[in-house]
C-alpha cells in the first residue's frame, strides 16, 4: 500500500508514509474485505459510507502539514482510520460522526488499539466540538457540495489550515484553505470522490 502511494502517486512525505506503515488498516474495515485491506481502494464500511482510498488519506494528511503539536478537528470519523493516522502526527484529534453506530464502532476500536489522543462525538461536526475551538487544523472527509459551512471556518485558528473536498456528485476538488485574519487563501489539488457531507 505504501509502495503504491510512493511510487505510483509520487507522494514522498516520510512522516505520513511512516504513520501509514504502523496503523493497521485491516482493523478499520469489515472482515470480509480483510484480504484487500492494503489495496489502494475505498471500501464500504456500512450505512452507505466508505473508508477512503489509502492514497486519499495520505494526500489529505500531507496537505495538513502536521508538525506534532496541533489540535485537529476531523469531520467524518467513518471507520476511524484517518483519525488513527492523524493521531500519530498531531497532538489531539477531535472527530465527529453523524452516524451513531459508526462513531461507536470507531470509539471501541481506539480503545482496543490504545489510541488515546482521539476523542469522538456523535453529531454534526459543524457544532459538536465547538467547545474545543479554535483548531490548528480542520479536515473534512466528506464532499462539501457547495459552500463550506461558515461555522467551520470560525473554528479555525488564524494561520490555520482547512482541507476539504468541494464539488458536486460528479467529483470534488481537494481544497486547502489558509485562514489569514478575515481573509482566506485557497489552493486546489485535483479531483476526488467522497460521500456527501451532511448539513444536519
Ligand atoms: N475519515 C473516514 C472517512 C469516512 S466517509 C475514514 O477514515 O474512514 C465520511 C464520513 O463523514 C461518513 O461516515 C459520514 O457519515 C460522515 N459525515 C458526513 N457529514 C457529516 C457531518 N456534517 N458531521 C459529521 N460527520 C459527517
Amino acid at each position: 500500500m505504501v509502495r503504491v502511494i510512493k511510487e505510483v502517486y509520487g507522494l514522498r512525505d516520510k512522516k505520513v508514509l511512516d504513520a501509514m506503515l504502523v496503523v493497521p488498516r485491516e482493523e478499520f474495515i469489515q472482515k470480509k474485505f480483510r484480504d484487500v485491506a492494503y489495496s489502494d481502494n475505498a471500501l464500504s464500511i456500512g450505512y452507505g459510507q466508505t473508508i477512503s482510498q489509502p492514497f486519499t488519506v495520505a494526500f489529505m494528511t500531507h496537505l495538513l502539514k502536521l508538525q506534532g503539536k496541533e489540535k485537529v478537528l476531523e469531520i467524518g470519523t467513518g471507520s476511524g482510520y484517518q483519525a488513527a493516522i492523524l493521531a500519530k502526527l498531531a497532538k489531539e484529534i477531535y472527530s465527529a460522526e453523524v452516524v451513531e453506530k459508526l462513531g461507536k464502532r470507531a470509539k471501541d476500536k481506539f480503545k482496543k488499539l490504545m489510541i488515546n489522543n482521539v476523542k469522538i462525538k456523535i453529531g454534526n461536526g459543524e457544532v459538536v466540538w465547538e467547545n474545543k475551538a479554535p483548531f490548528d487544523r480542520i479536515l473534512i472527509t466528506a464532499g462539501v457540495f457547495k459552500d463550506i459551512p461558515k461555522g467551520i471556518i470560525n473554528q479555525l485558528k488564524d494561520g490555520g489550515l482547512l482541507v476539504v473536498p468541494i464539488g458536486d456528485s460528479s467529483g470534488q476538488t481537494m481544497t486547502r484553505i489558509t485562514k489569514k485574519g478575515k481573509k482566506i487563501e485557497t489552493e486546489e489539488f485535483g479531483t476526488f470522490q467522497f460521500v456527501p457531507y451532511r448539513q444536519n
